[in-house]
């Protein structure tokens, strides 16, 4: 029973935590986007009018989605993995999150290429309700599809000997990558997150968004770039973008 306590505590201090950062984060996303009003990708729409609905449905989600989390942790804990967690150094800390980033780009760029598959799309459909992404979208989806893609959170600690730390520090880092994903206004484009850089910017997730069958990964661009689904407009779009205010005036029509 005790046991039990603790993978509740664990699961309701991840959940508080993410959900003041998620507040934290998108207020001072919205604040930074409310002084660059030409930065928006999708000029002549108004995500923000869904706020309230995605808010609401995040905070549903989170639950699960803080649920693997807490869990896989949990699992560690009671050394029900398949090798212990290495020792905690620079090297453990940096290599294994490292290897956790790679593998969960691959993970979620299949596992979001199954969940467009038809007969999954239906638990998909609530995230692409949100054609013009805002802050509040990156957990706007429903139970099942915060499952099918978080579950990596509670099966990684599993096969993976990858310390605790790594582990939170990888999904803060998802966390922040997320958010800013979805915001809705590009600070980011240069020449670092187009081609030949694997690096992505916001332009990239927004045009999943809006475009729909392109851009499925996540950190990264190299599986769409090898598979043929990134939006043939991404790199172009990134240069006219490139610089931000002054030239994003210049960006070519699509
Ligand atoms: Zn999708
Ligand atoms: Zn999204």
């Amino acid at each position: 029973m005790a046991e039990l306590g603790v993978l509740l505590g664990l699961w309701a201090a991840v959940y508080a935590a993410t959900v003041a950062l998620y507040f934290g984060q998108g207020w001072l996303l919205i604040r930074i986007n409310a002084r660059r009003p030409e930065r928006r990708i999708q000029k002549h729409r108004r995500g923000e009018d869904r706020a309230r609905v995605e808010i609401v449905q995040s905070l549903k989600s989170l639950v699960v989605t803080c649920g693997c989390l807490a869990g896989g942790l949990w699992l560690q804990w009671m050394g029900w993995t398949l090798w212990p967690p290495l020792d905690l150094s620079v090297w453990s800390l940096a290599g294994m999150f490292a290897l956790s980033v790679v593998l969960y780009d691959a993970w979620f760029y299949w596992g979001h290429r199954l969940m467009h598959w038809g007969p999954l799309y239906r638990h998909h459909l609530w995230h692409h309700r949100s054609v013009a992404p805002t802050v509040w979208s990156n957990y706007s989806d429903s139970l099942p599809d915060a499952f099918a893609m978080q579950s990596y959170y509670l099966i990684a600690p599993v096969l993976l000997p990858i310390p605790p730390l790594a582990l939170v520090l990888h999904r803060l880092w998802d966390h922040v990558n997320g958010q800013i994903g979805h915001s809705g206004f590009e600070h980011f484009a240069d020449r670092t997150t187009r081609f030949p850089s694997p690096m992505v910017c916001v332009t990239f997730h927004d045009q999943h968004h809006e475009k729909f069958g392109y851009n499925y990964a996540n950190f990264f661009s190299i599986w769409d770039r090898l598979c043929g689904t990134i939006h043939p407009d991404y790199d172009r779009l990134v240069e006219a973008r490139s610089g931000g205010a002054g030239r994003a005036e210049k960006t070519p029509a699509e």
